[in-house]
């Protein structure tokens, strides 16, 4: 009796153990690489006109989805410093500050736990890389309007991918196009470790690297309608380089974070046509994500939002024809509504319910942390 337990035990084991060396995506086993999406002052008003223009939309392939409270530590209304801070550290803080607590103490990025645990990492944006959101990942500082401060950061940190717009918080003063007050060109200081482009066609003519910078606007760049690179073509550039930096470099996987920026931009300025493009520019990004997660097999892809912006409404419209015909925006900030999350692939049960937004952060981290340890996950560890 006592050998038969013995055999039974020792056969699920093998079982646990064949399911997880086949590369099954066990969804409460530990990711080798994660990518995170964050589609600022996306609420679901912004997903559903997308649906309607679009069709379909990539979104709709996540099986896991859920919604977070978002609300700062002095705010109500988050913005995306605080949001970003909450998603990139598992912390809440003051609206306007960037990865530090509200009593200054400094707070781990997820990037930083990252790079800790040989992981290689990249951030692309359709912002700044200095915007608020790109900053909470790799920077700290109490004010998310110090950009030159924030590129400083950048330009030191060890990630290996950056693609963004912003290269005049990184050129000395005196340089055309230069949004800098001081001497200092960082950029030089970039150009001694990676590779820096900022053109489509330095992007087109990459060869295969470990790392690089690409910023492709002297700051913010150009709407979705006339961008280039697009996000989805600087998400697979960035997943290629990273899965290769951490194959040949025998590193453990890779993080990355992809923000569709300027969806926000459009609520602000209460622009529908301006939002839907940007929603299907992120969306499209999303897809290579996707792609490469159900390829891989071994890649979470979590999609979210720091907070809504305009307080969108959708009145009237039509499935058949892809058309919104009457909506309105109640604001030309952010609200307070919760924000949508979709998850796919090992790892992605987590996200499923009403968390607060420091739920991602804190998962991703432990996460990373964890990813030697064990090949199951206790959320509560
Ligand atoms: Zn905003």
């Amino acid at each position: 009796m006592k050998l038969l337990f013995f055999i039974k035990k020792r056969l699920f084991f093998l079982l646990a153990i064949t399911v997880s060396s086949t590369g099954c995506a066990a969804e409460n086993t530990i990711p080798e690489n994660i990518i995170l999406f964050i589609g600022d002052g996306m609420g679901v008003s912004q997903i559903s006109a997308a649906k309607v223009v679009k069709g379909s939309l990539n979104l709709e392939q996540f099986k896991v989805s859920g919604l977070l409270t978002a609300y700062s530590s002095d705010s109500f209304v988050t913005d995306s410093a605080a949001a970003g801070t909450a998603l990139a550290t598992g912390y809440k803080t003051n609206n306007g500050v960037i990865s530090l607590l509200p009593d200054a103490a400094r707070l781990k990025t997820i990037v930083e736990y990252a790079i800790e645990n040989n992981k290689a990492t990249g951030i692309v944006v359709s912002s700044s890389i200095t915007h608020a959101t790109p900053a909470a990942f790799i920077a700290h500082i109490d004010s998310r309007e110090k950009h030159s401060n924030i590129a400083k950061q950048i330009a030191q940190s060890d990630v290996d991918v950056l693609f963004g717009g912003g290269w005049g918080y990184f050129v000395p003063q005196q340089i055309p196009g230069s949004l800098r007050t001081d001497d200092k060109d960082l950029l030089q200081e970039i150009k001694k470790h990676k590779t820096f482009i900022q053109t489509e066609q330095e992007f087109l003519n990459l060869a295969p690297i470990d790392s690089v910078v690409g910023l492709f606007a002297v700051e913010q760049p150009q709407q979705a309608t006339t961008r280039k690179p697009e996000l989805s073509r600087l998400t697979d550039k960035a997943i290629e380089i990273l899965s290769r930096n951490s194959e040949l470099n025998n590193k453990k996987g890779f993080f990355l974070m992809v923000e569709g920026s300027q969806i926000d931009w459009a609520g602000h300025q209460n622009d529908q046509e301006y939002l839907i493009n940007e929603m299907i520019d992120f969306d499209d990004a999303v897809g290579v994500g996707l792609k490469y997660a159900r390829d891989n097999q071994q890649t979470l892809v979590i999609v979210t939002s720091d907070h809504e912006t305009g307080g969108f409404a959708i009145h009237n419209g039509s499935v058949k024809n892809n058309t919104i015909s009457n909506s309105t925006f109640s604001s030309t900030e952010h609200t307070a509504a919760m924000v949508p999350v979709f998850a796919y692939g090992p790892g992605s049960s987590l996200f499923s319910g009403i968390n607060d937004n420091t739920h991602i952060g804190r998962i991703i981290i432990q996460y990373i942390r964890n990813a030697e340890k064990s090949t199951s996950f206790d959320a509560k560890n």
